[in-house]
């Protein structure tokens, strides 16, 4: 919506808002947000509001305490769960340096700088359909998470198998009072693991939806007894969620990804993005498969990619081209997942595929038998490579791409080597249940 001053104020008035929510996200991923009263708003709207950036995580220095927060119109909404004191109105914030510049520790700040990079590379919008799932727990009677699943259900199962079924439309139902474009909501593979697919939308939209849907995931799944968990693999021998990200790029003639008389309708533009995006891969993993917990998913057995490869008729690749084709045609990347920031995974994916058209890359011959089934050398002769296995290895490939850090640019790509650097330090330096099963009694 293109919202002007008047009309949020007009809004405001009308509904009876009384709180505002302004939110950004930080490095991690995480929505912060800052609460003010309504009396606030002309302090907003001027781009007036400041905060104390200093304790968030990813911006951290003395020189980031006092930033600004401007407001971008576009993404005003009343919750629907608002409280009787009155109603609550998030509204998505940049956020801004005392000199009034755009701070480059802001994760939306950096995506928006991607697509201008796209903007003058020629094209005007890039797609992204994503296709968020996660688990829902039953909480303790102190309303803390356990890891007993609400439901032994499977894939496109109905009640009664599936319990998380009312949960899952009452989700639904919030999404659409929201403004979301719901398509699909189903049972996924494992029991009490579900996905909600909502309409594609330009990058910063879809990032931003994204952030929204795990909020509402979230605050809905409490109200029927239950947590909602976005974690990659939260049971081992089960599926893990995924994160598949959609994605075409648009010029003004529409979607420059489909060519008619192109080798499977897809055009030069389509392969040399998948060149890149291919290039890539083992360094944007870091950012899409962000935690040390990412890399279990990532795993033989469990639908999760694991080579660097794509198809057009098989799932088991890191890329896919799904059938439809016309404005819908797009690659789908099977290896991110709900844990990634979802501004860093857009911008590194669209960095990657910026650098095949620049540069023209050729991606390898697809492949559509089962990877699964191949063996090293089968692998090794067709090119197909590995999806790092550890985090420690993602960071290892991030640290030496210039693209990446292009992607991330001069602020949040050390900060996020660094941050990642440190997790996985801290999980590397545990004794592990595991451990002591498998040597106490051994040695
Ligand atoms: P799958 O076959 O992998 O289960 P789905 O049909 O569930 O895929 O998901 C399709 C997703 O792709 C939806 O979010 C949809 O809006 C999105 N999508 C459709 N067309 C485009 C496009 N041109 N660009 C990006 N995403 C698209
Ligand atoms: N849950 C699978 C994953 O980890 C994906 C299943 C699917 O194809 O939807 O990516
Ligand atoms: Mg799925
Ligand atoms: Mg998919």
């Amino acid at each position: 919506h293109d919202y002007t001053k008047d009309d949020i104020r007009q809004m405001a008035q009308d509904e009876d808002v009384q709180f505002l929510r302004l939110m950004f996200t930080d490095l991690f991923g995480t929505i912060k947000n800052v609460e003010v009263p309504i009396s606030q708003l002309e302090k907003l709207l001027d781009n007036k509001l400041m905060f104390d950036g200093s304790s968030i995580d990813g911006f951290v220095r003395i020189e980031e305490s006092d930033m600004y927060l401007y407001p971008d119109l576009s993404t005003w909404m009343i919750f629907p769960w608002s409280s009787d004191r009155g109603k609550i109105a998030r509204i998505i914030c940049e956020v801004y340096t005392p000199d009034h510049k755009p701070f480059p520790g802001d994760p939306r700040n950096n995506l928006i700088r991607v697509l201008n990079d796209m903007r003058e590379a020629g094209f005007t919008d890039f797609n992204i359909g994503p296709e968020p799932e996660f688990f829902l727990f039953k909480m303790d009677e102190n309303g803390k998470p356990t890891t007993t699943l609400n439901d032994q259900g499977s894939y496109f199962d109905m009640a009664p198998m599936d319990l998380g079924e009312n949960c899952r439309r009452e989700i639904v139902l919030t999404l659409e009072e929201m403004g979301f474009d719901v398509e699909a909501a189903h049972h996924e593979v494992a029991p009490g693991q579900h996905e909600i697919d909502f309409k594609y939308a330009d990058a910063l939209q879809a990032a931003d939806n994204i952030q929204t849907f795990k909020l509402v995931v979230k605050t809905v799944a409490r109200k029927f007894g239950l947590y909602a968990t976005f974690m990659p693999k939260p049971l081992a021998g089960i599926n893990g969620s995924g994160m598949h990200l959609n994605m075409s790029l648009f010029h003004k003639d529409g979607n420059a990804f489909y060519d008619e008389k192109g080798k499977l309708q897809l055009s030069q533009d389509a392969y040399y993005f998948l060149g890149g995006l291919l290039k890539h891969a083992r360094s944007f993993t870091a950012i899409c498969n962000p935690t040390v917990n990412s890399y279990k998913r990532l795993v033989p057995g469990y639908e999760a990619p694991v080579y660097v490869a794509w198809s057009g008729s098989n799932r088991s690749p890191l890329v896919r081209v799904p059938n439809s084709r016309g404005l819908s045609t797009r690659l789908e990347v099977r290896s991110v997942d709900p844990a990634a920031n979802p501004y860093l995974a857009i911008a590194a994916v669209l960095e990657a595929g910026l650098d095949g058209l620049k540069n023209k890359i050729v991606p390898e011959e697809s492949v559509d038998r089962n990877i699964y089934r191949m063996d090293a050398e089968e692998r090794n002769e067709s090119h197909i490579t590995n999806l790092p296995d550890t985090l420690h290895n993602a960071l290892k490939d991030l640290a030496a791409d210039d693209v990446m850090k292009k992607a991330l640019g001069p602020h949040l790509y050390p900060s996020f080597l660094e941050a990642k650097n440190m997790e996985y330090d801290a999980y590397r330096t545990q004794v592990s249940k595991w451990e002591r099963d498998q040597y106490l009694e051994l040695y």
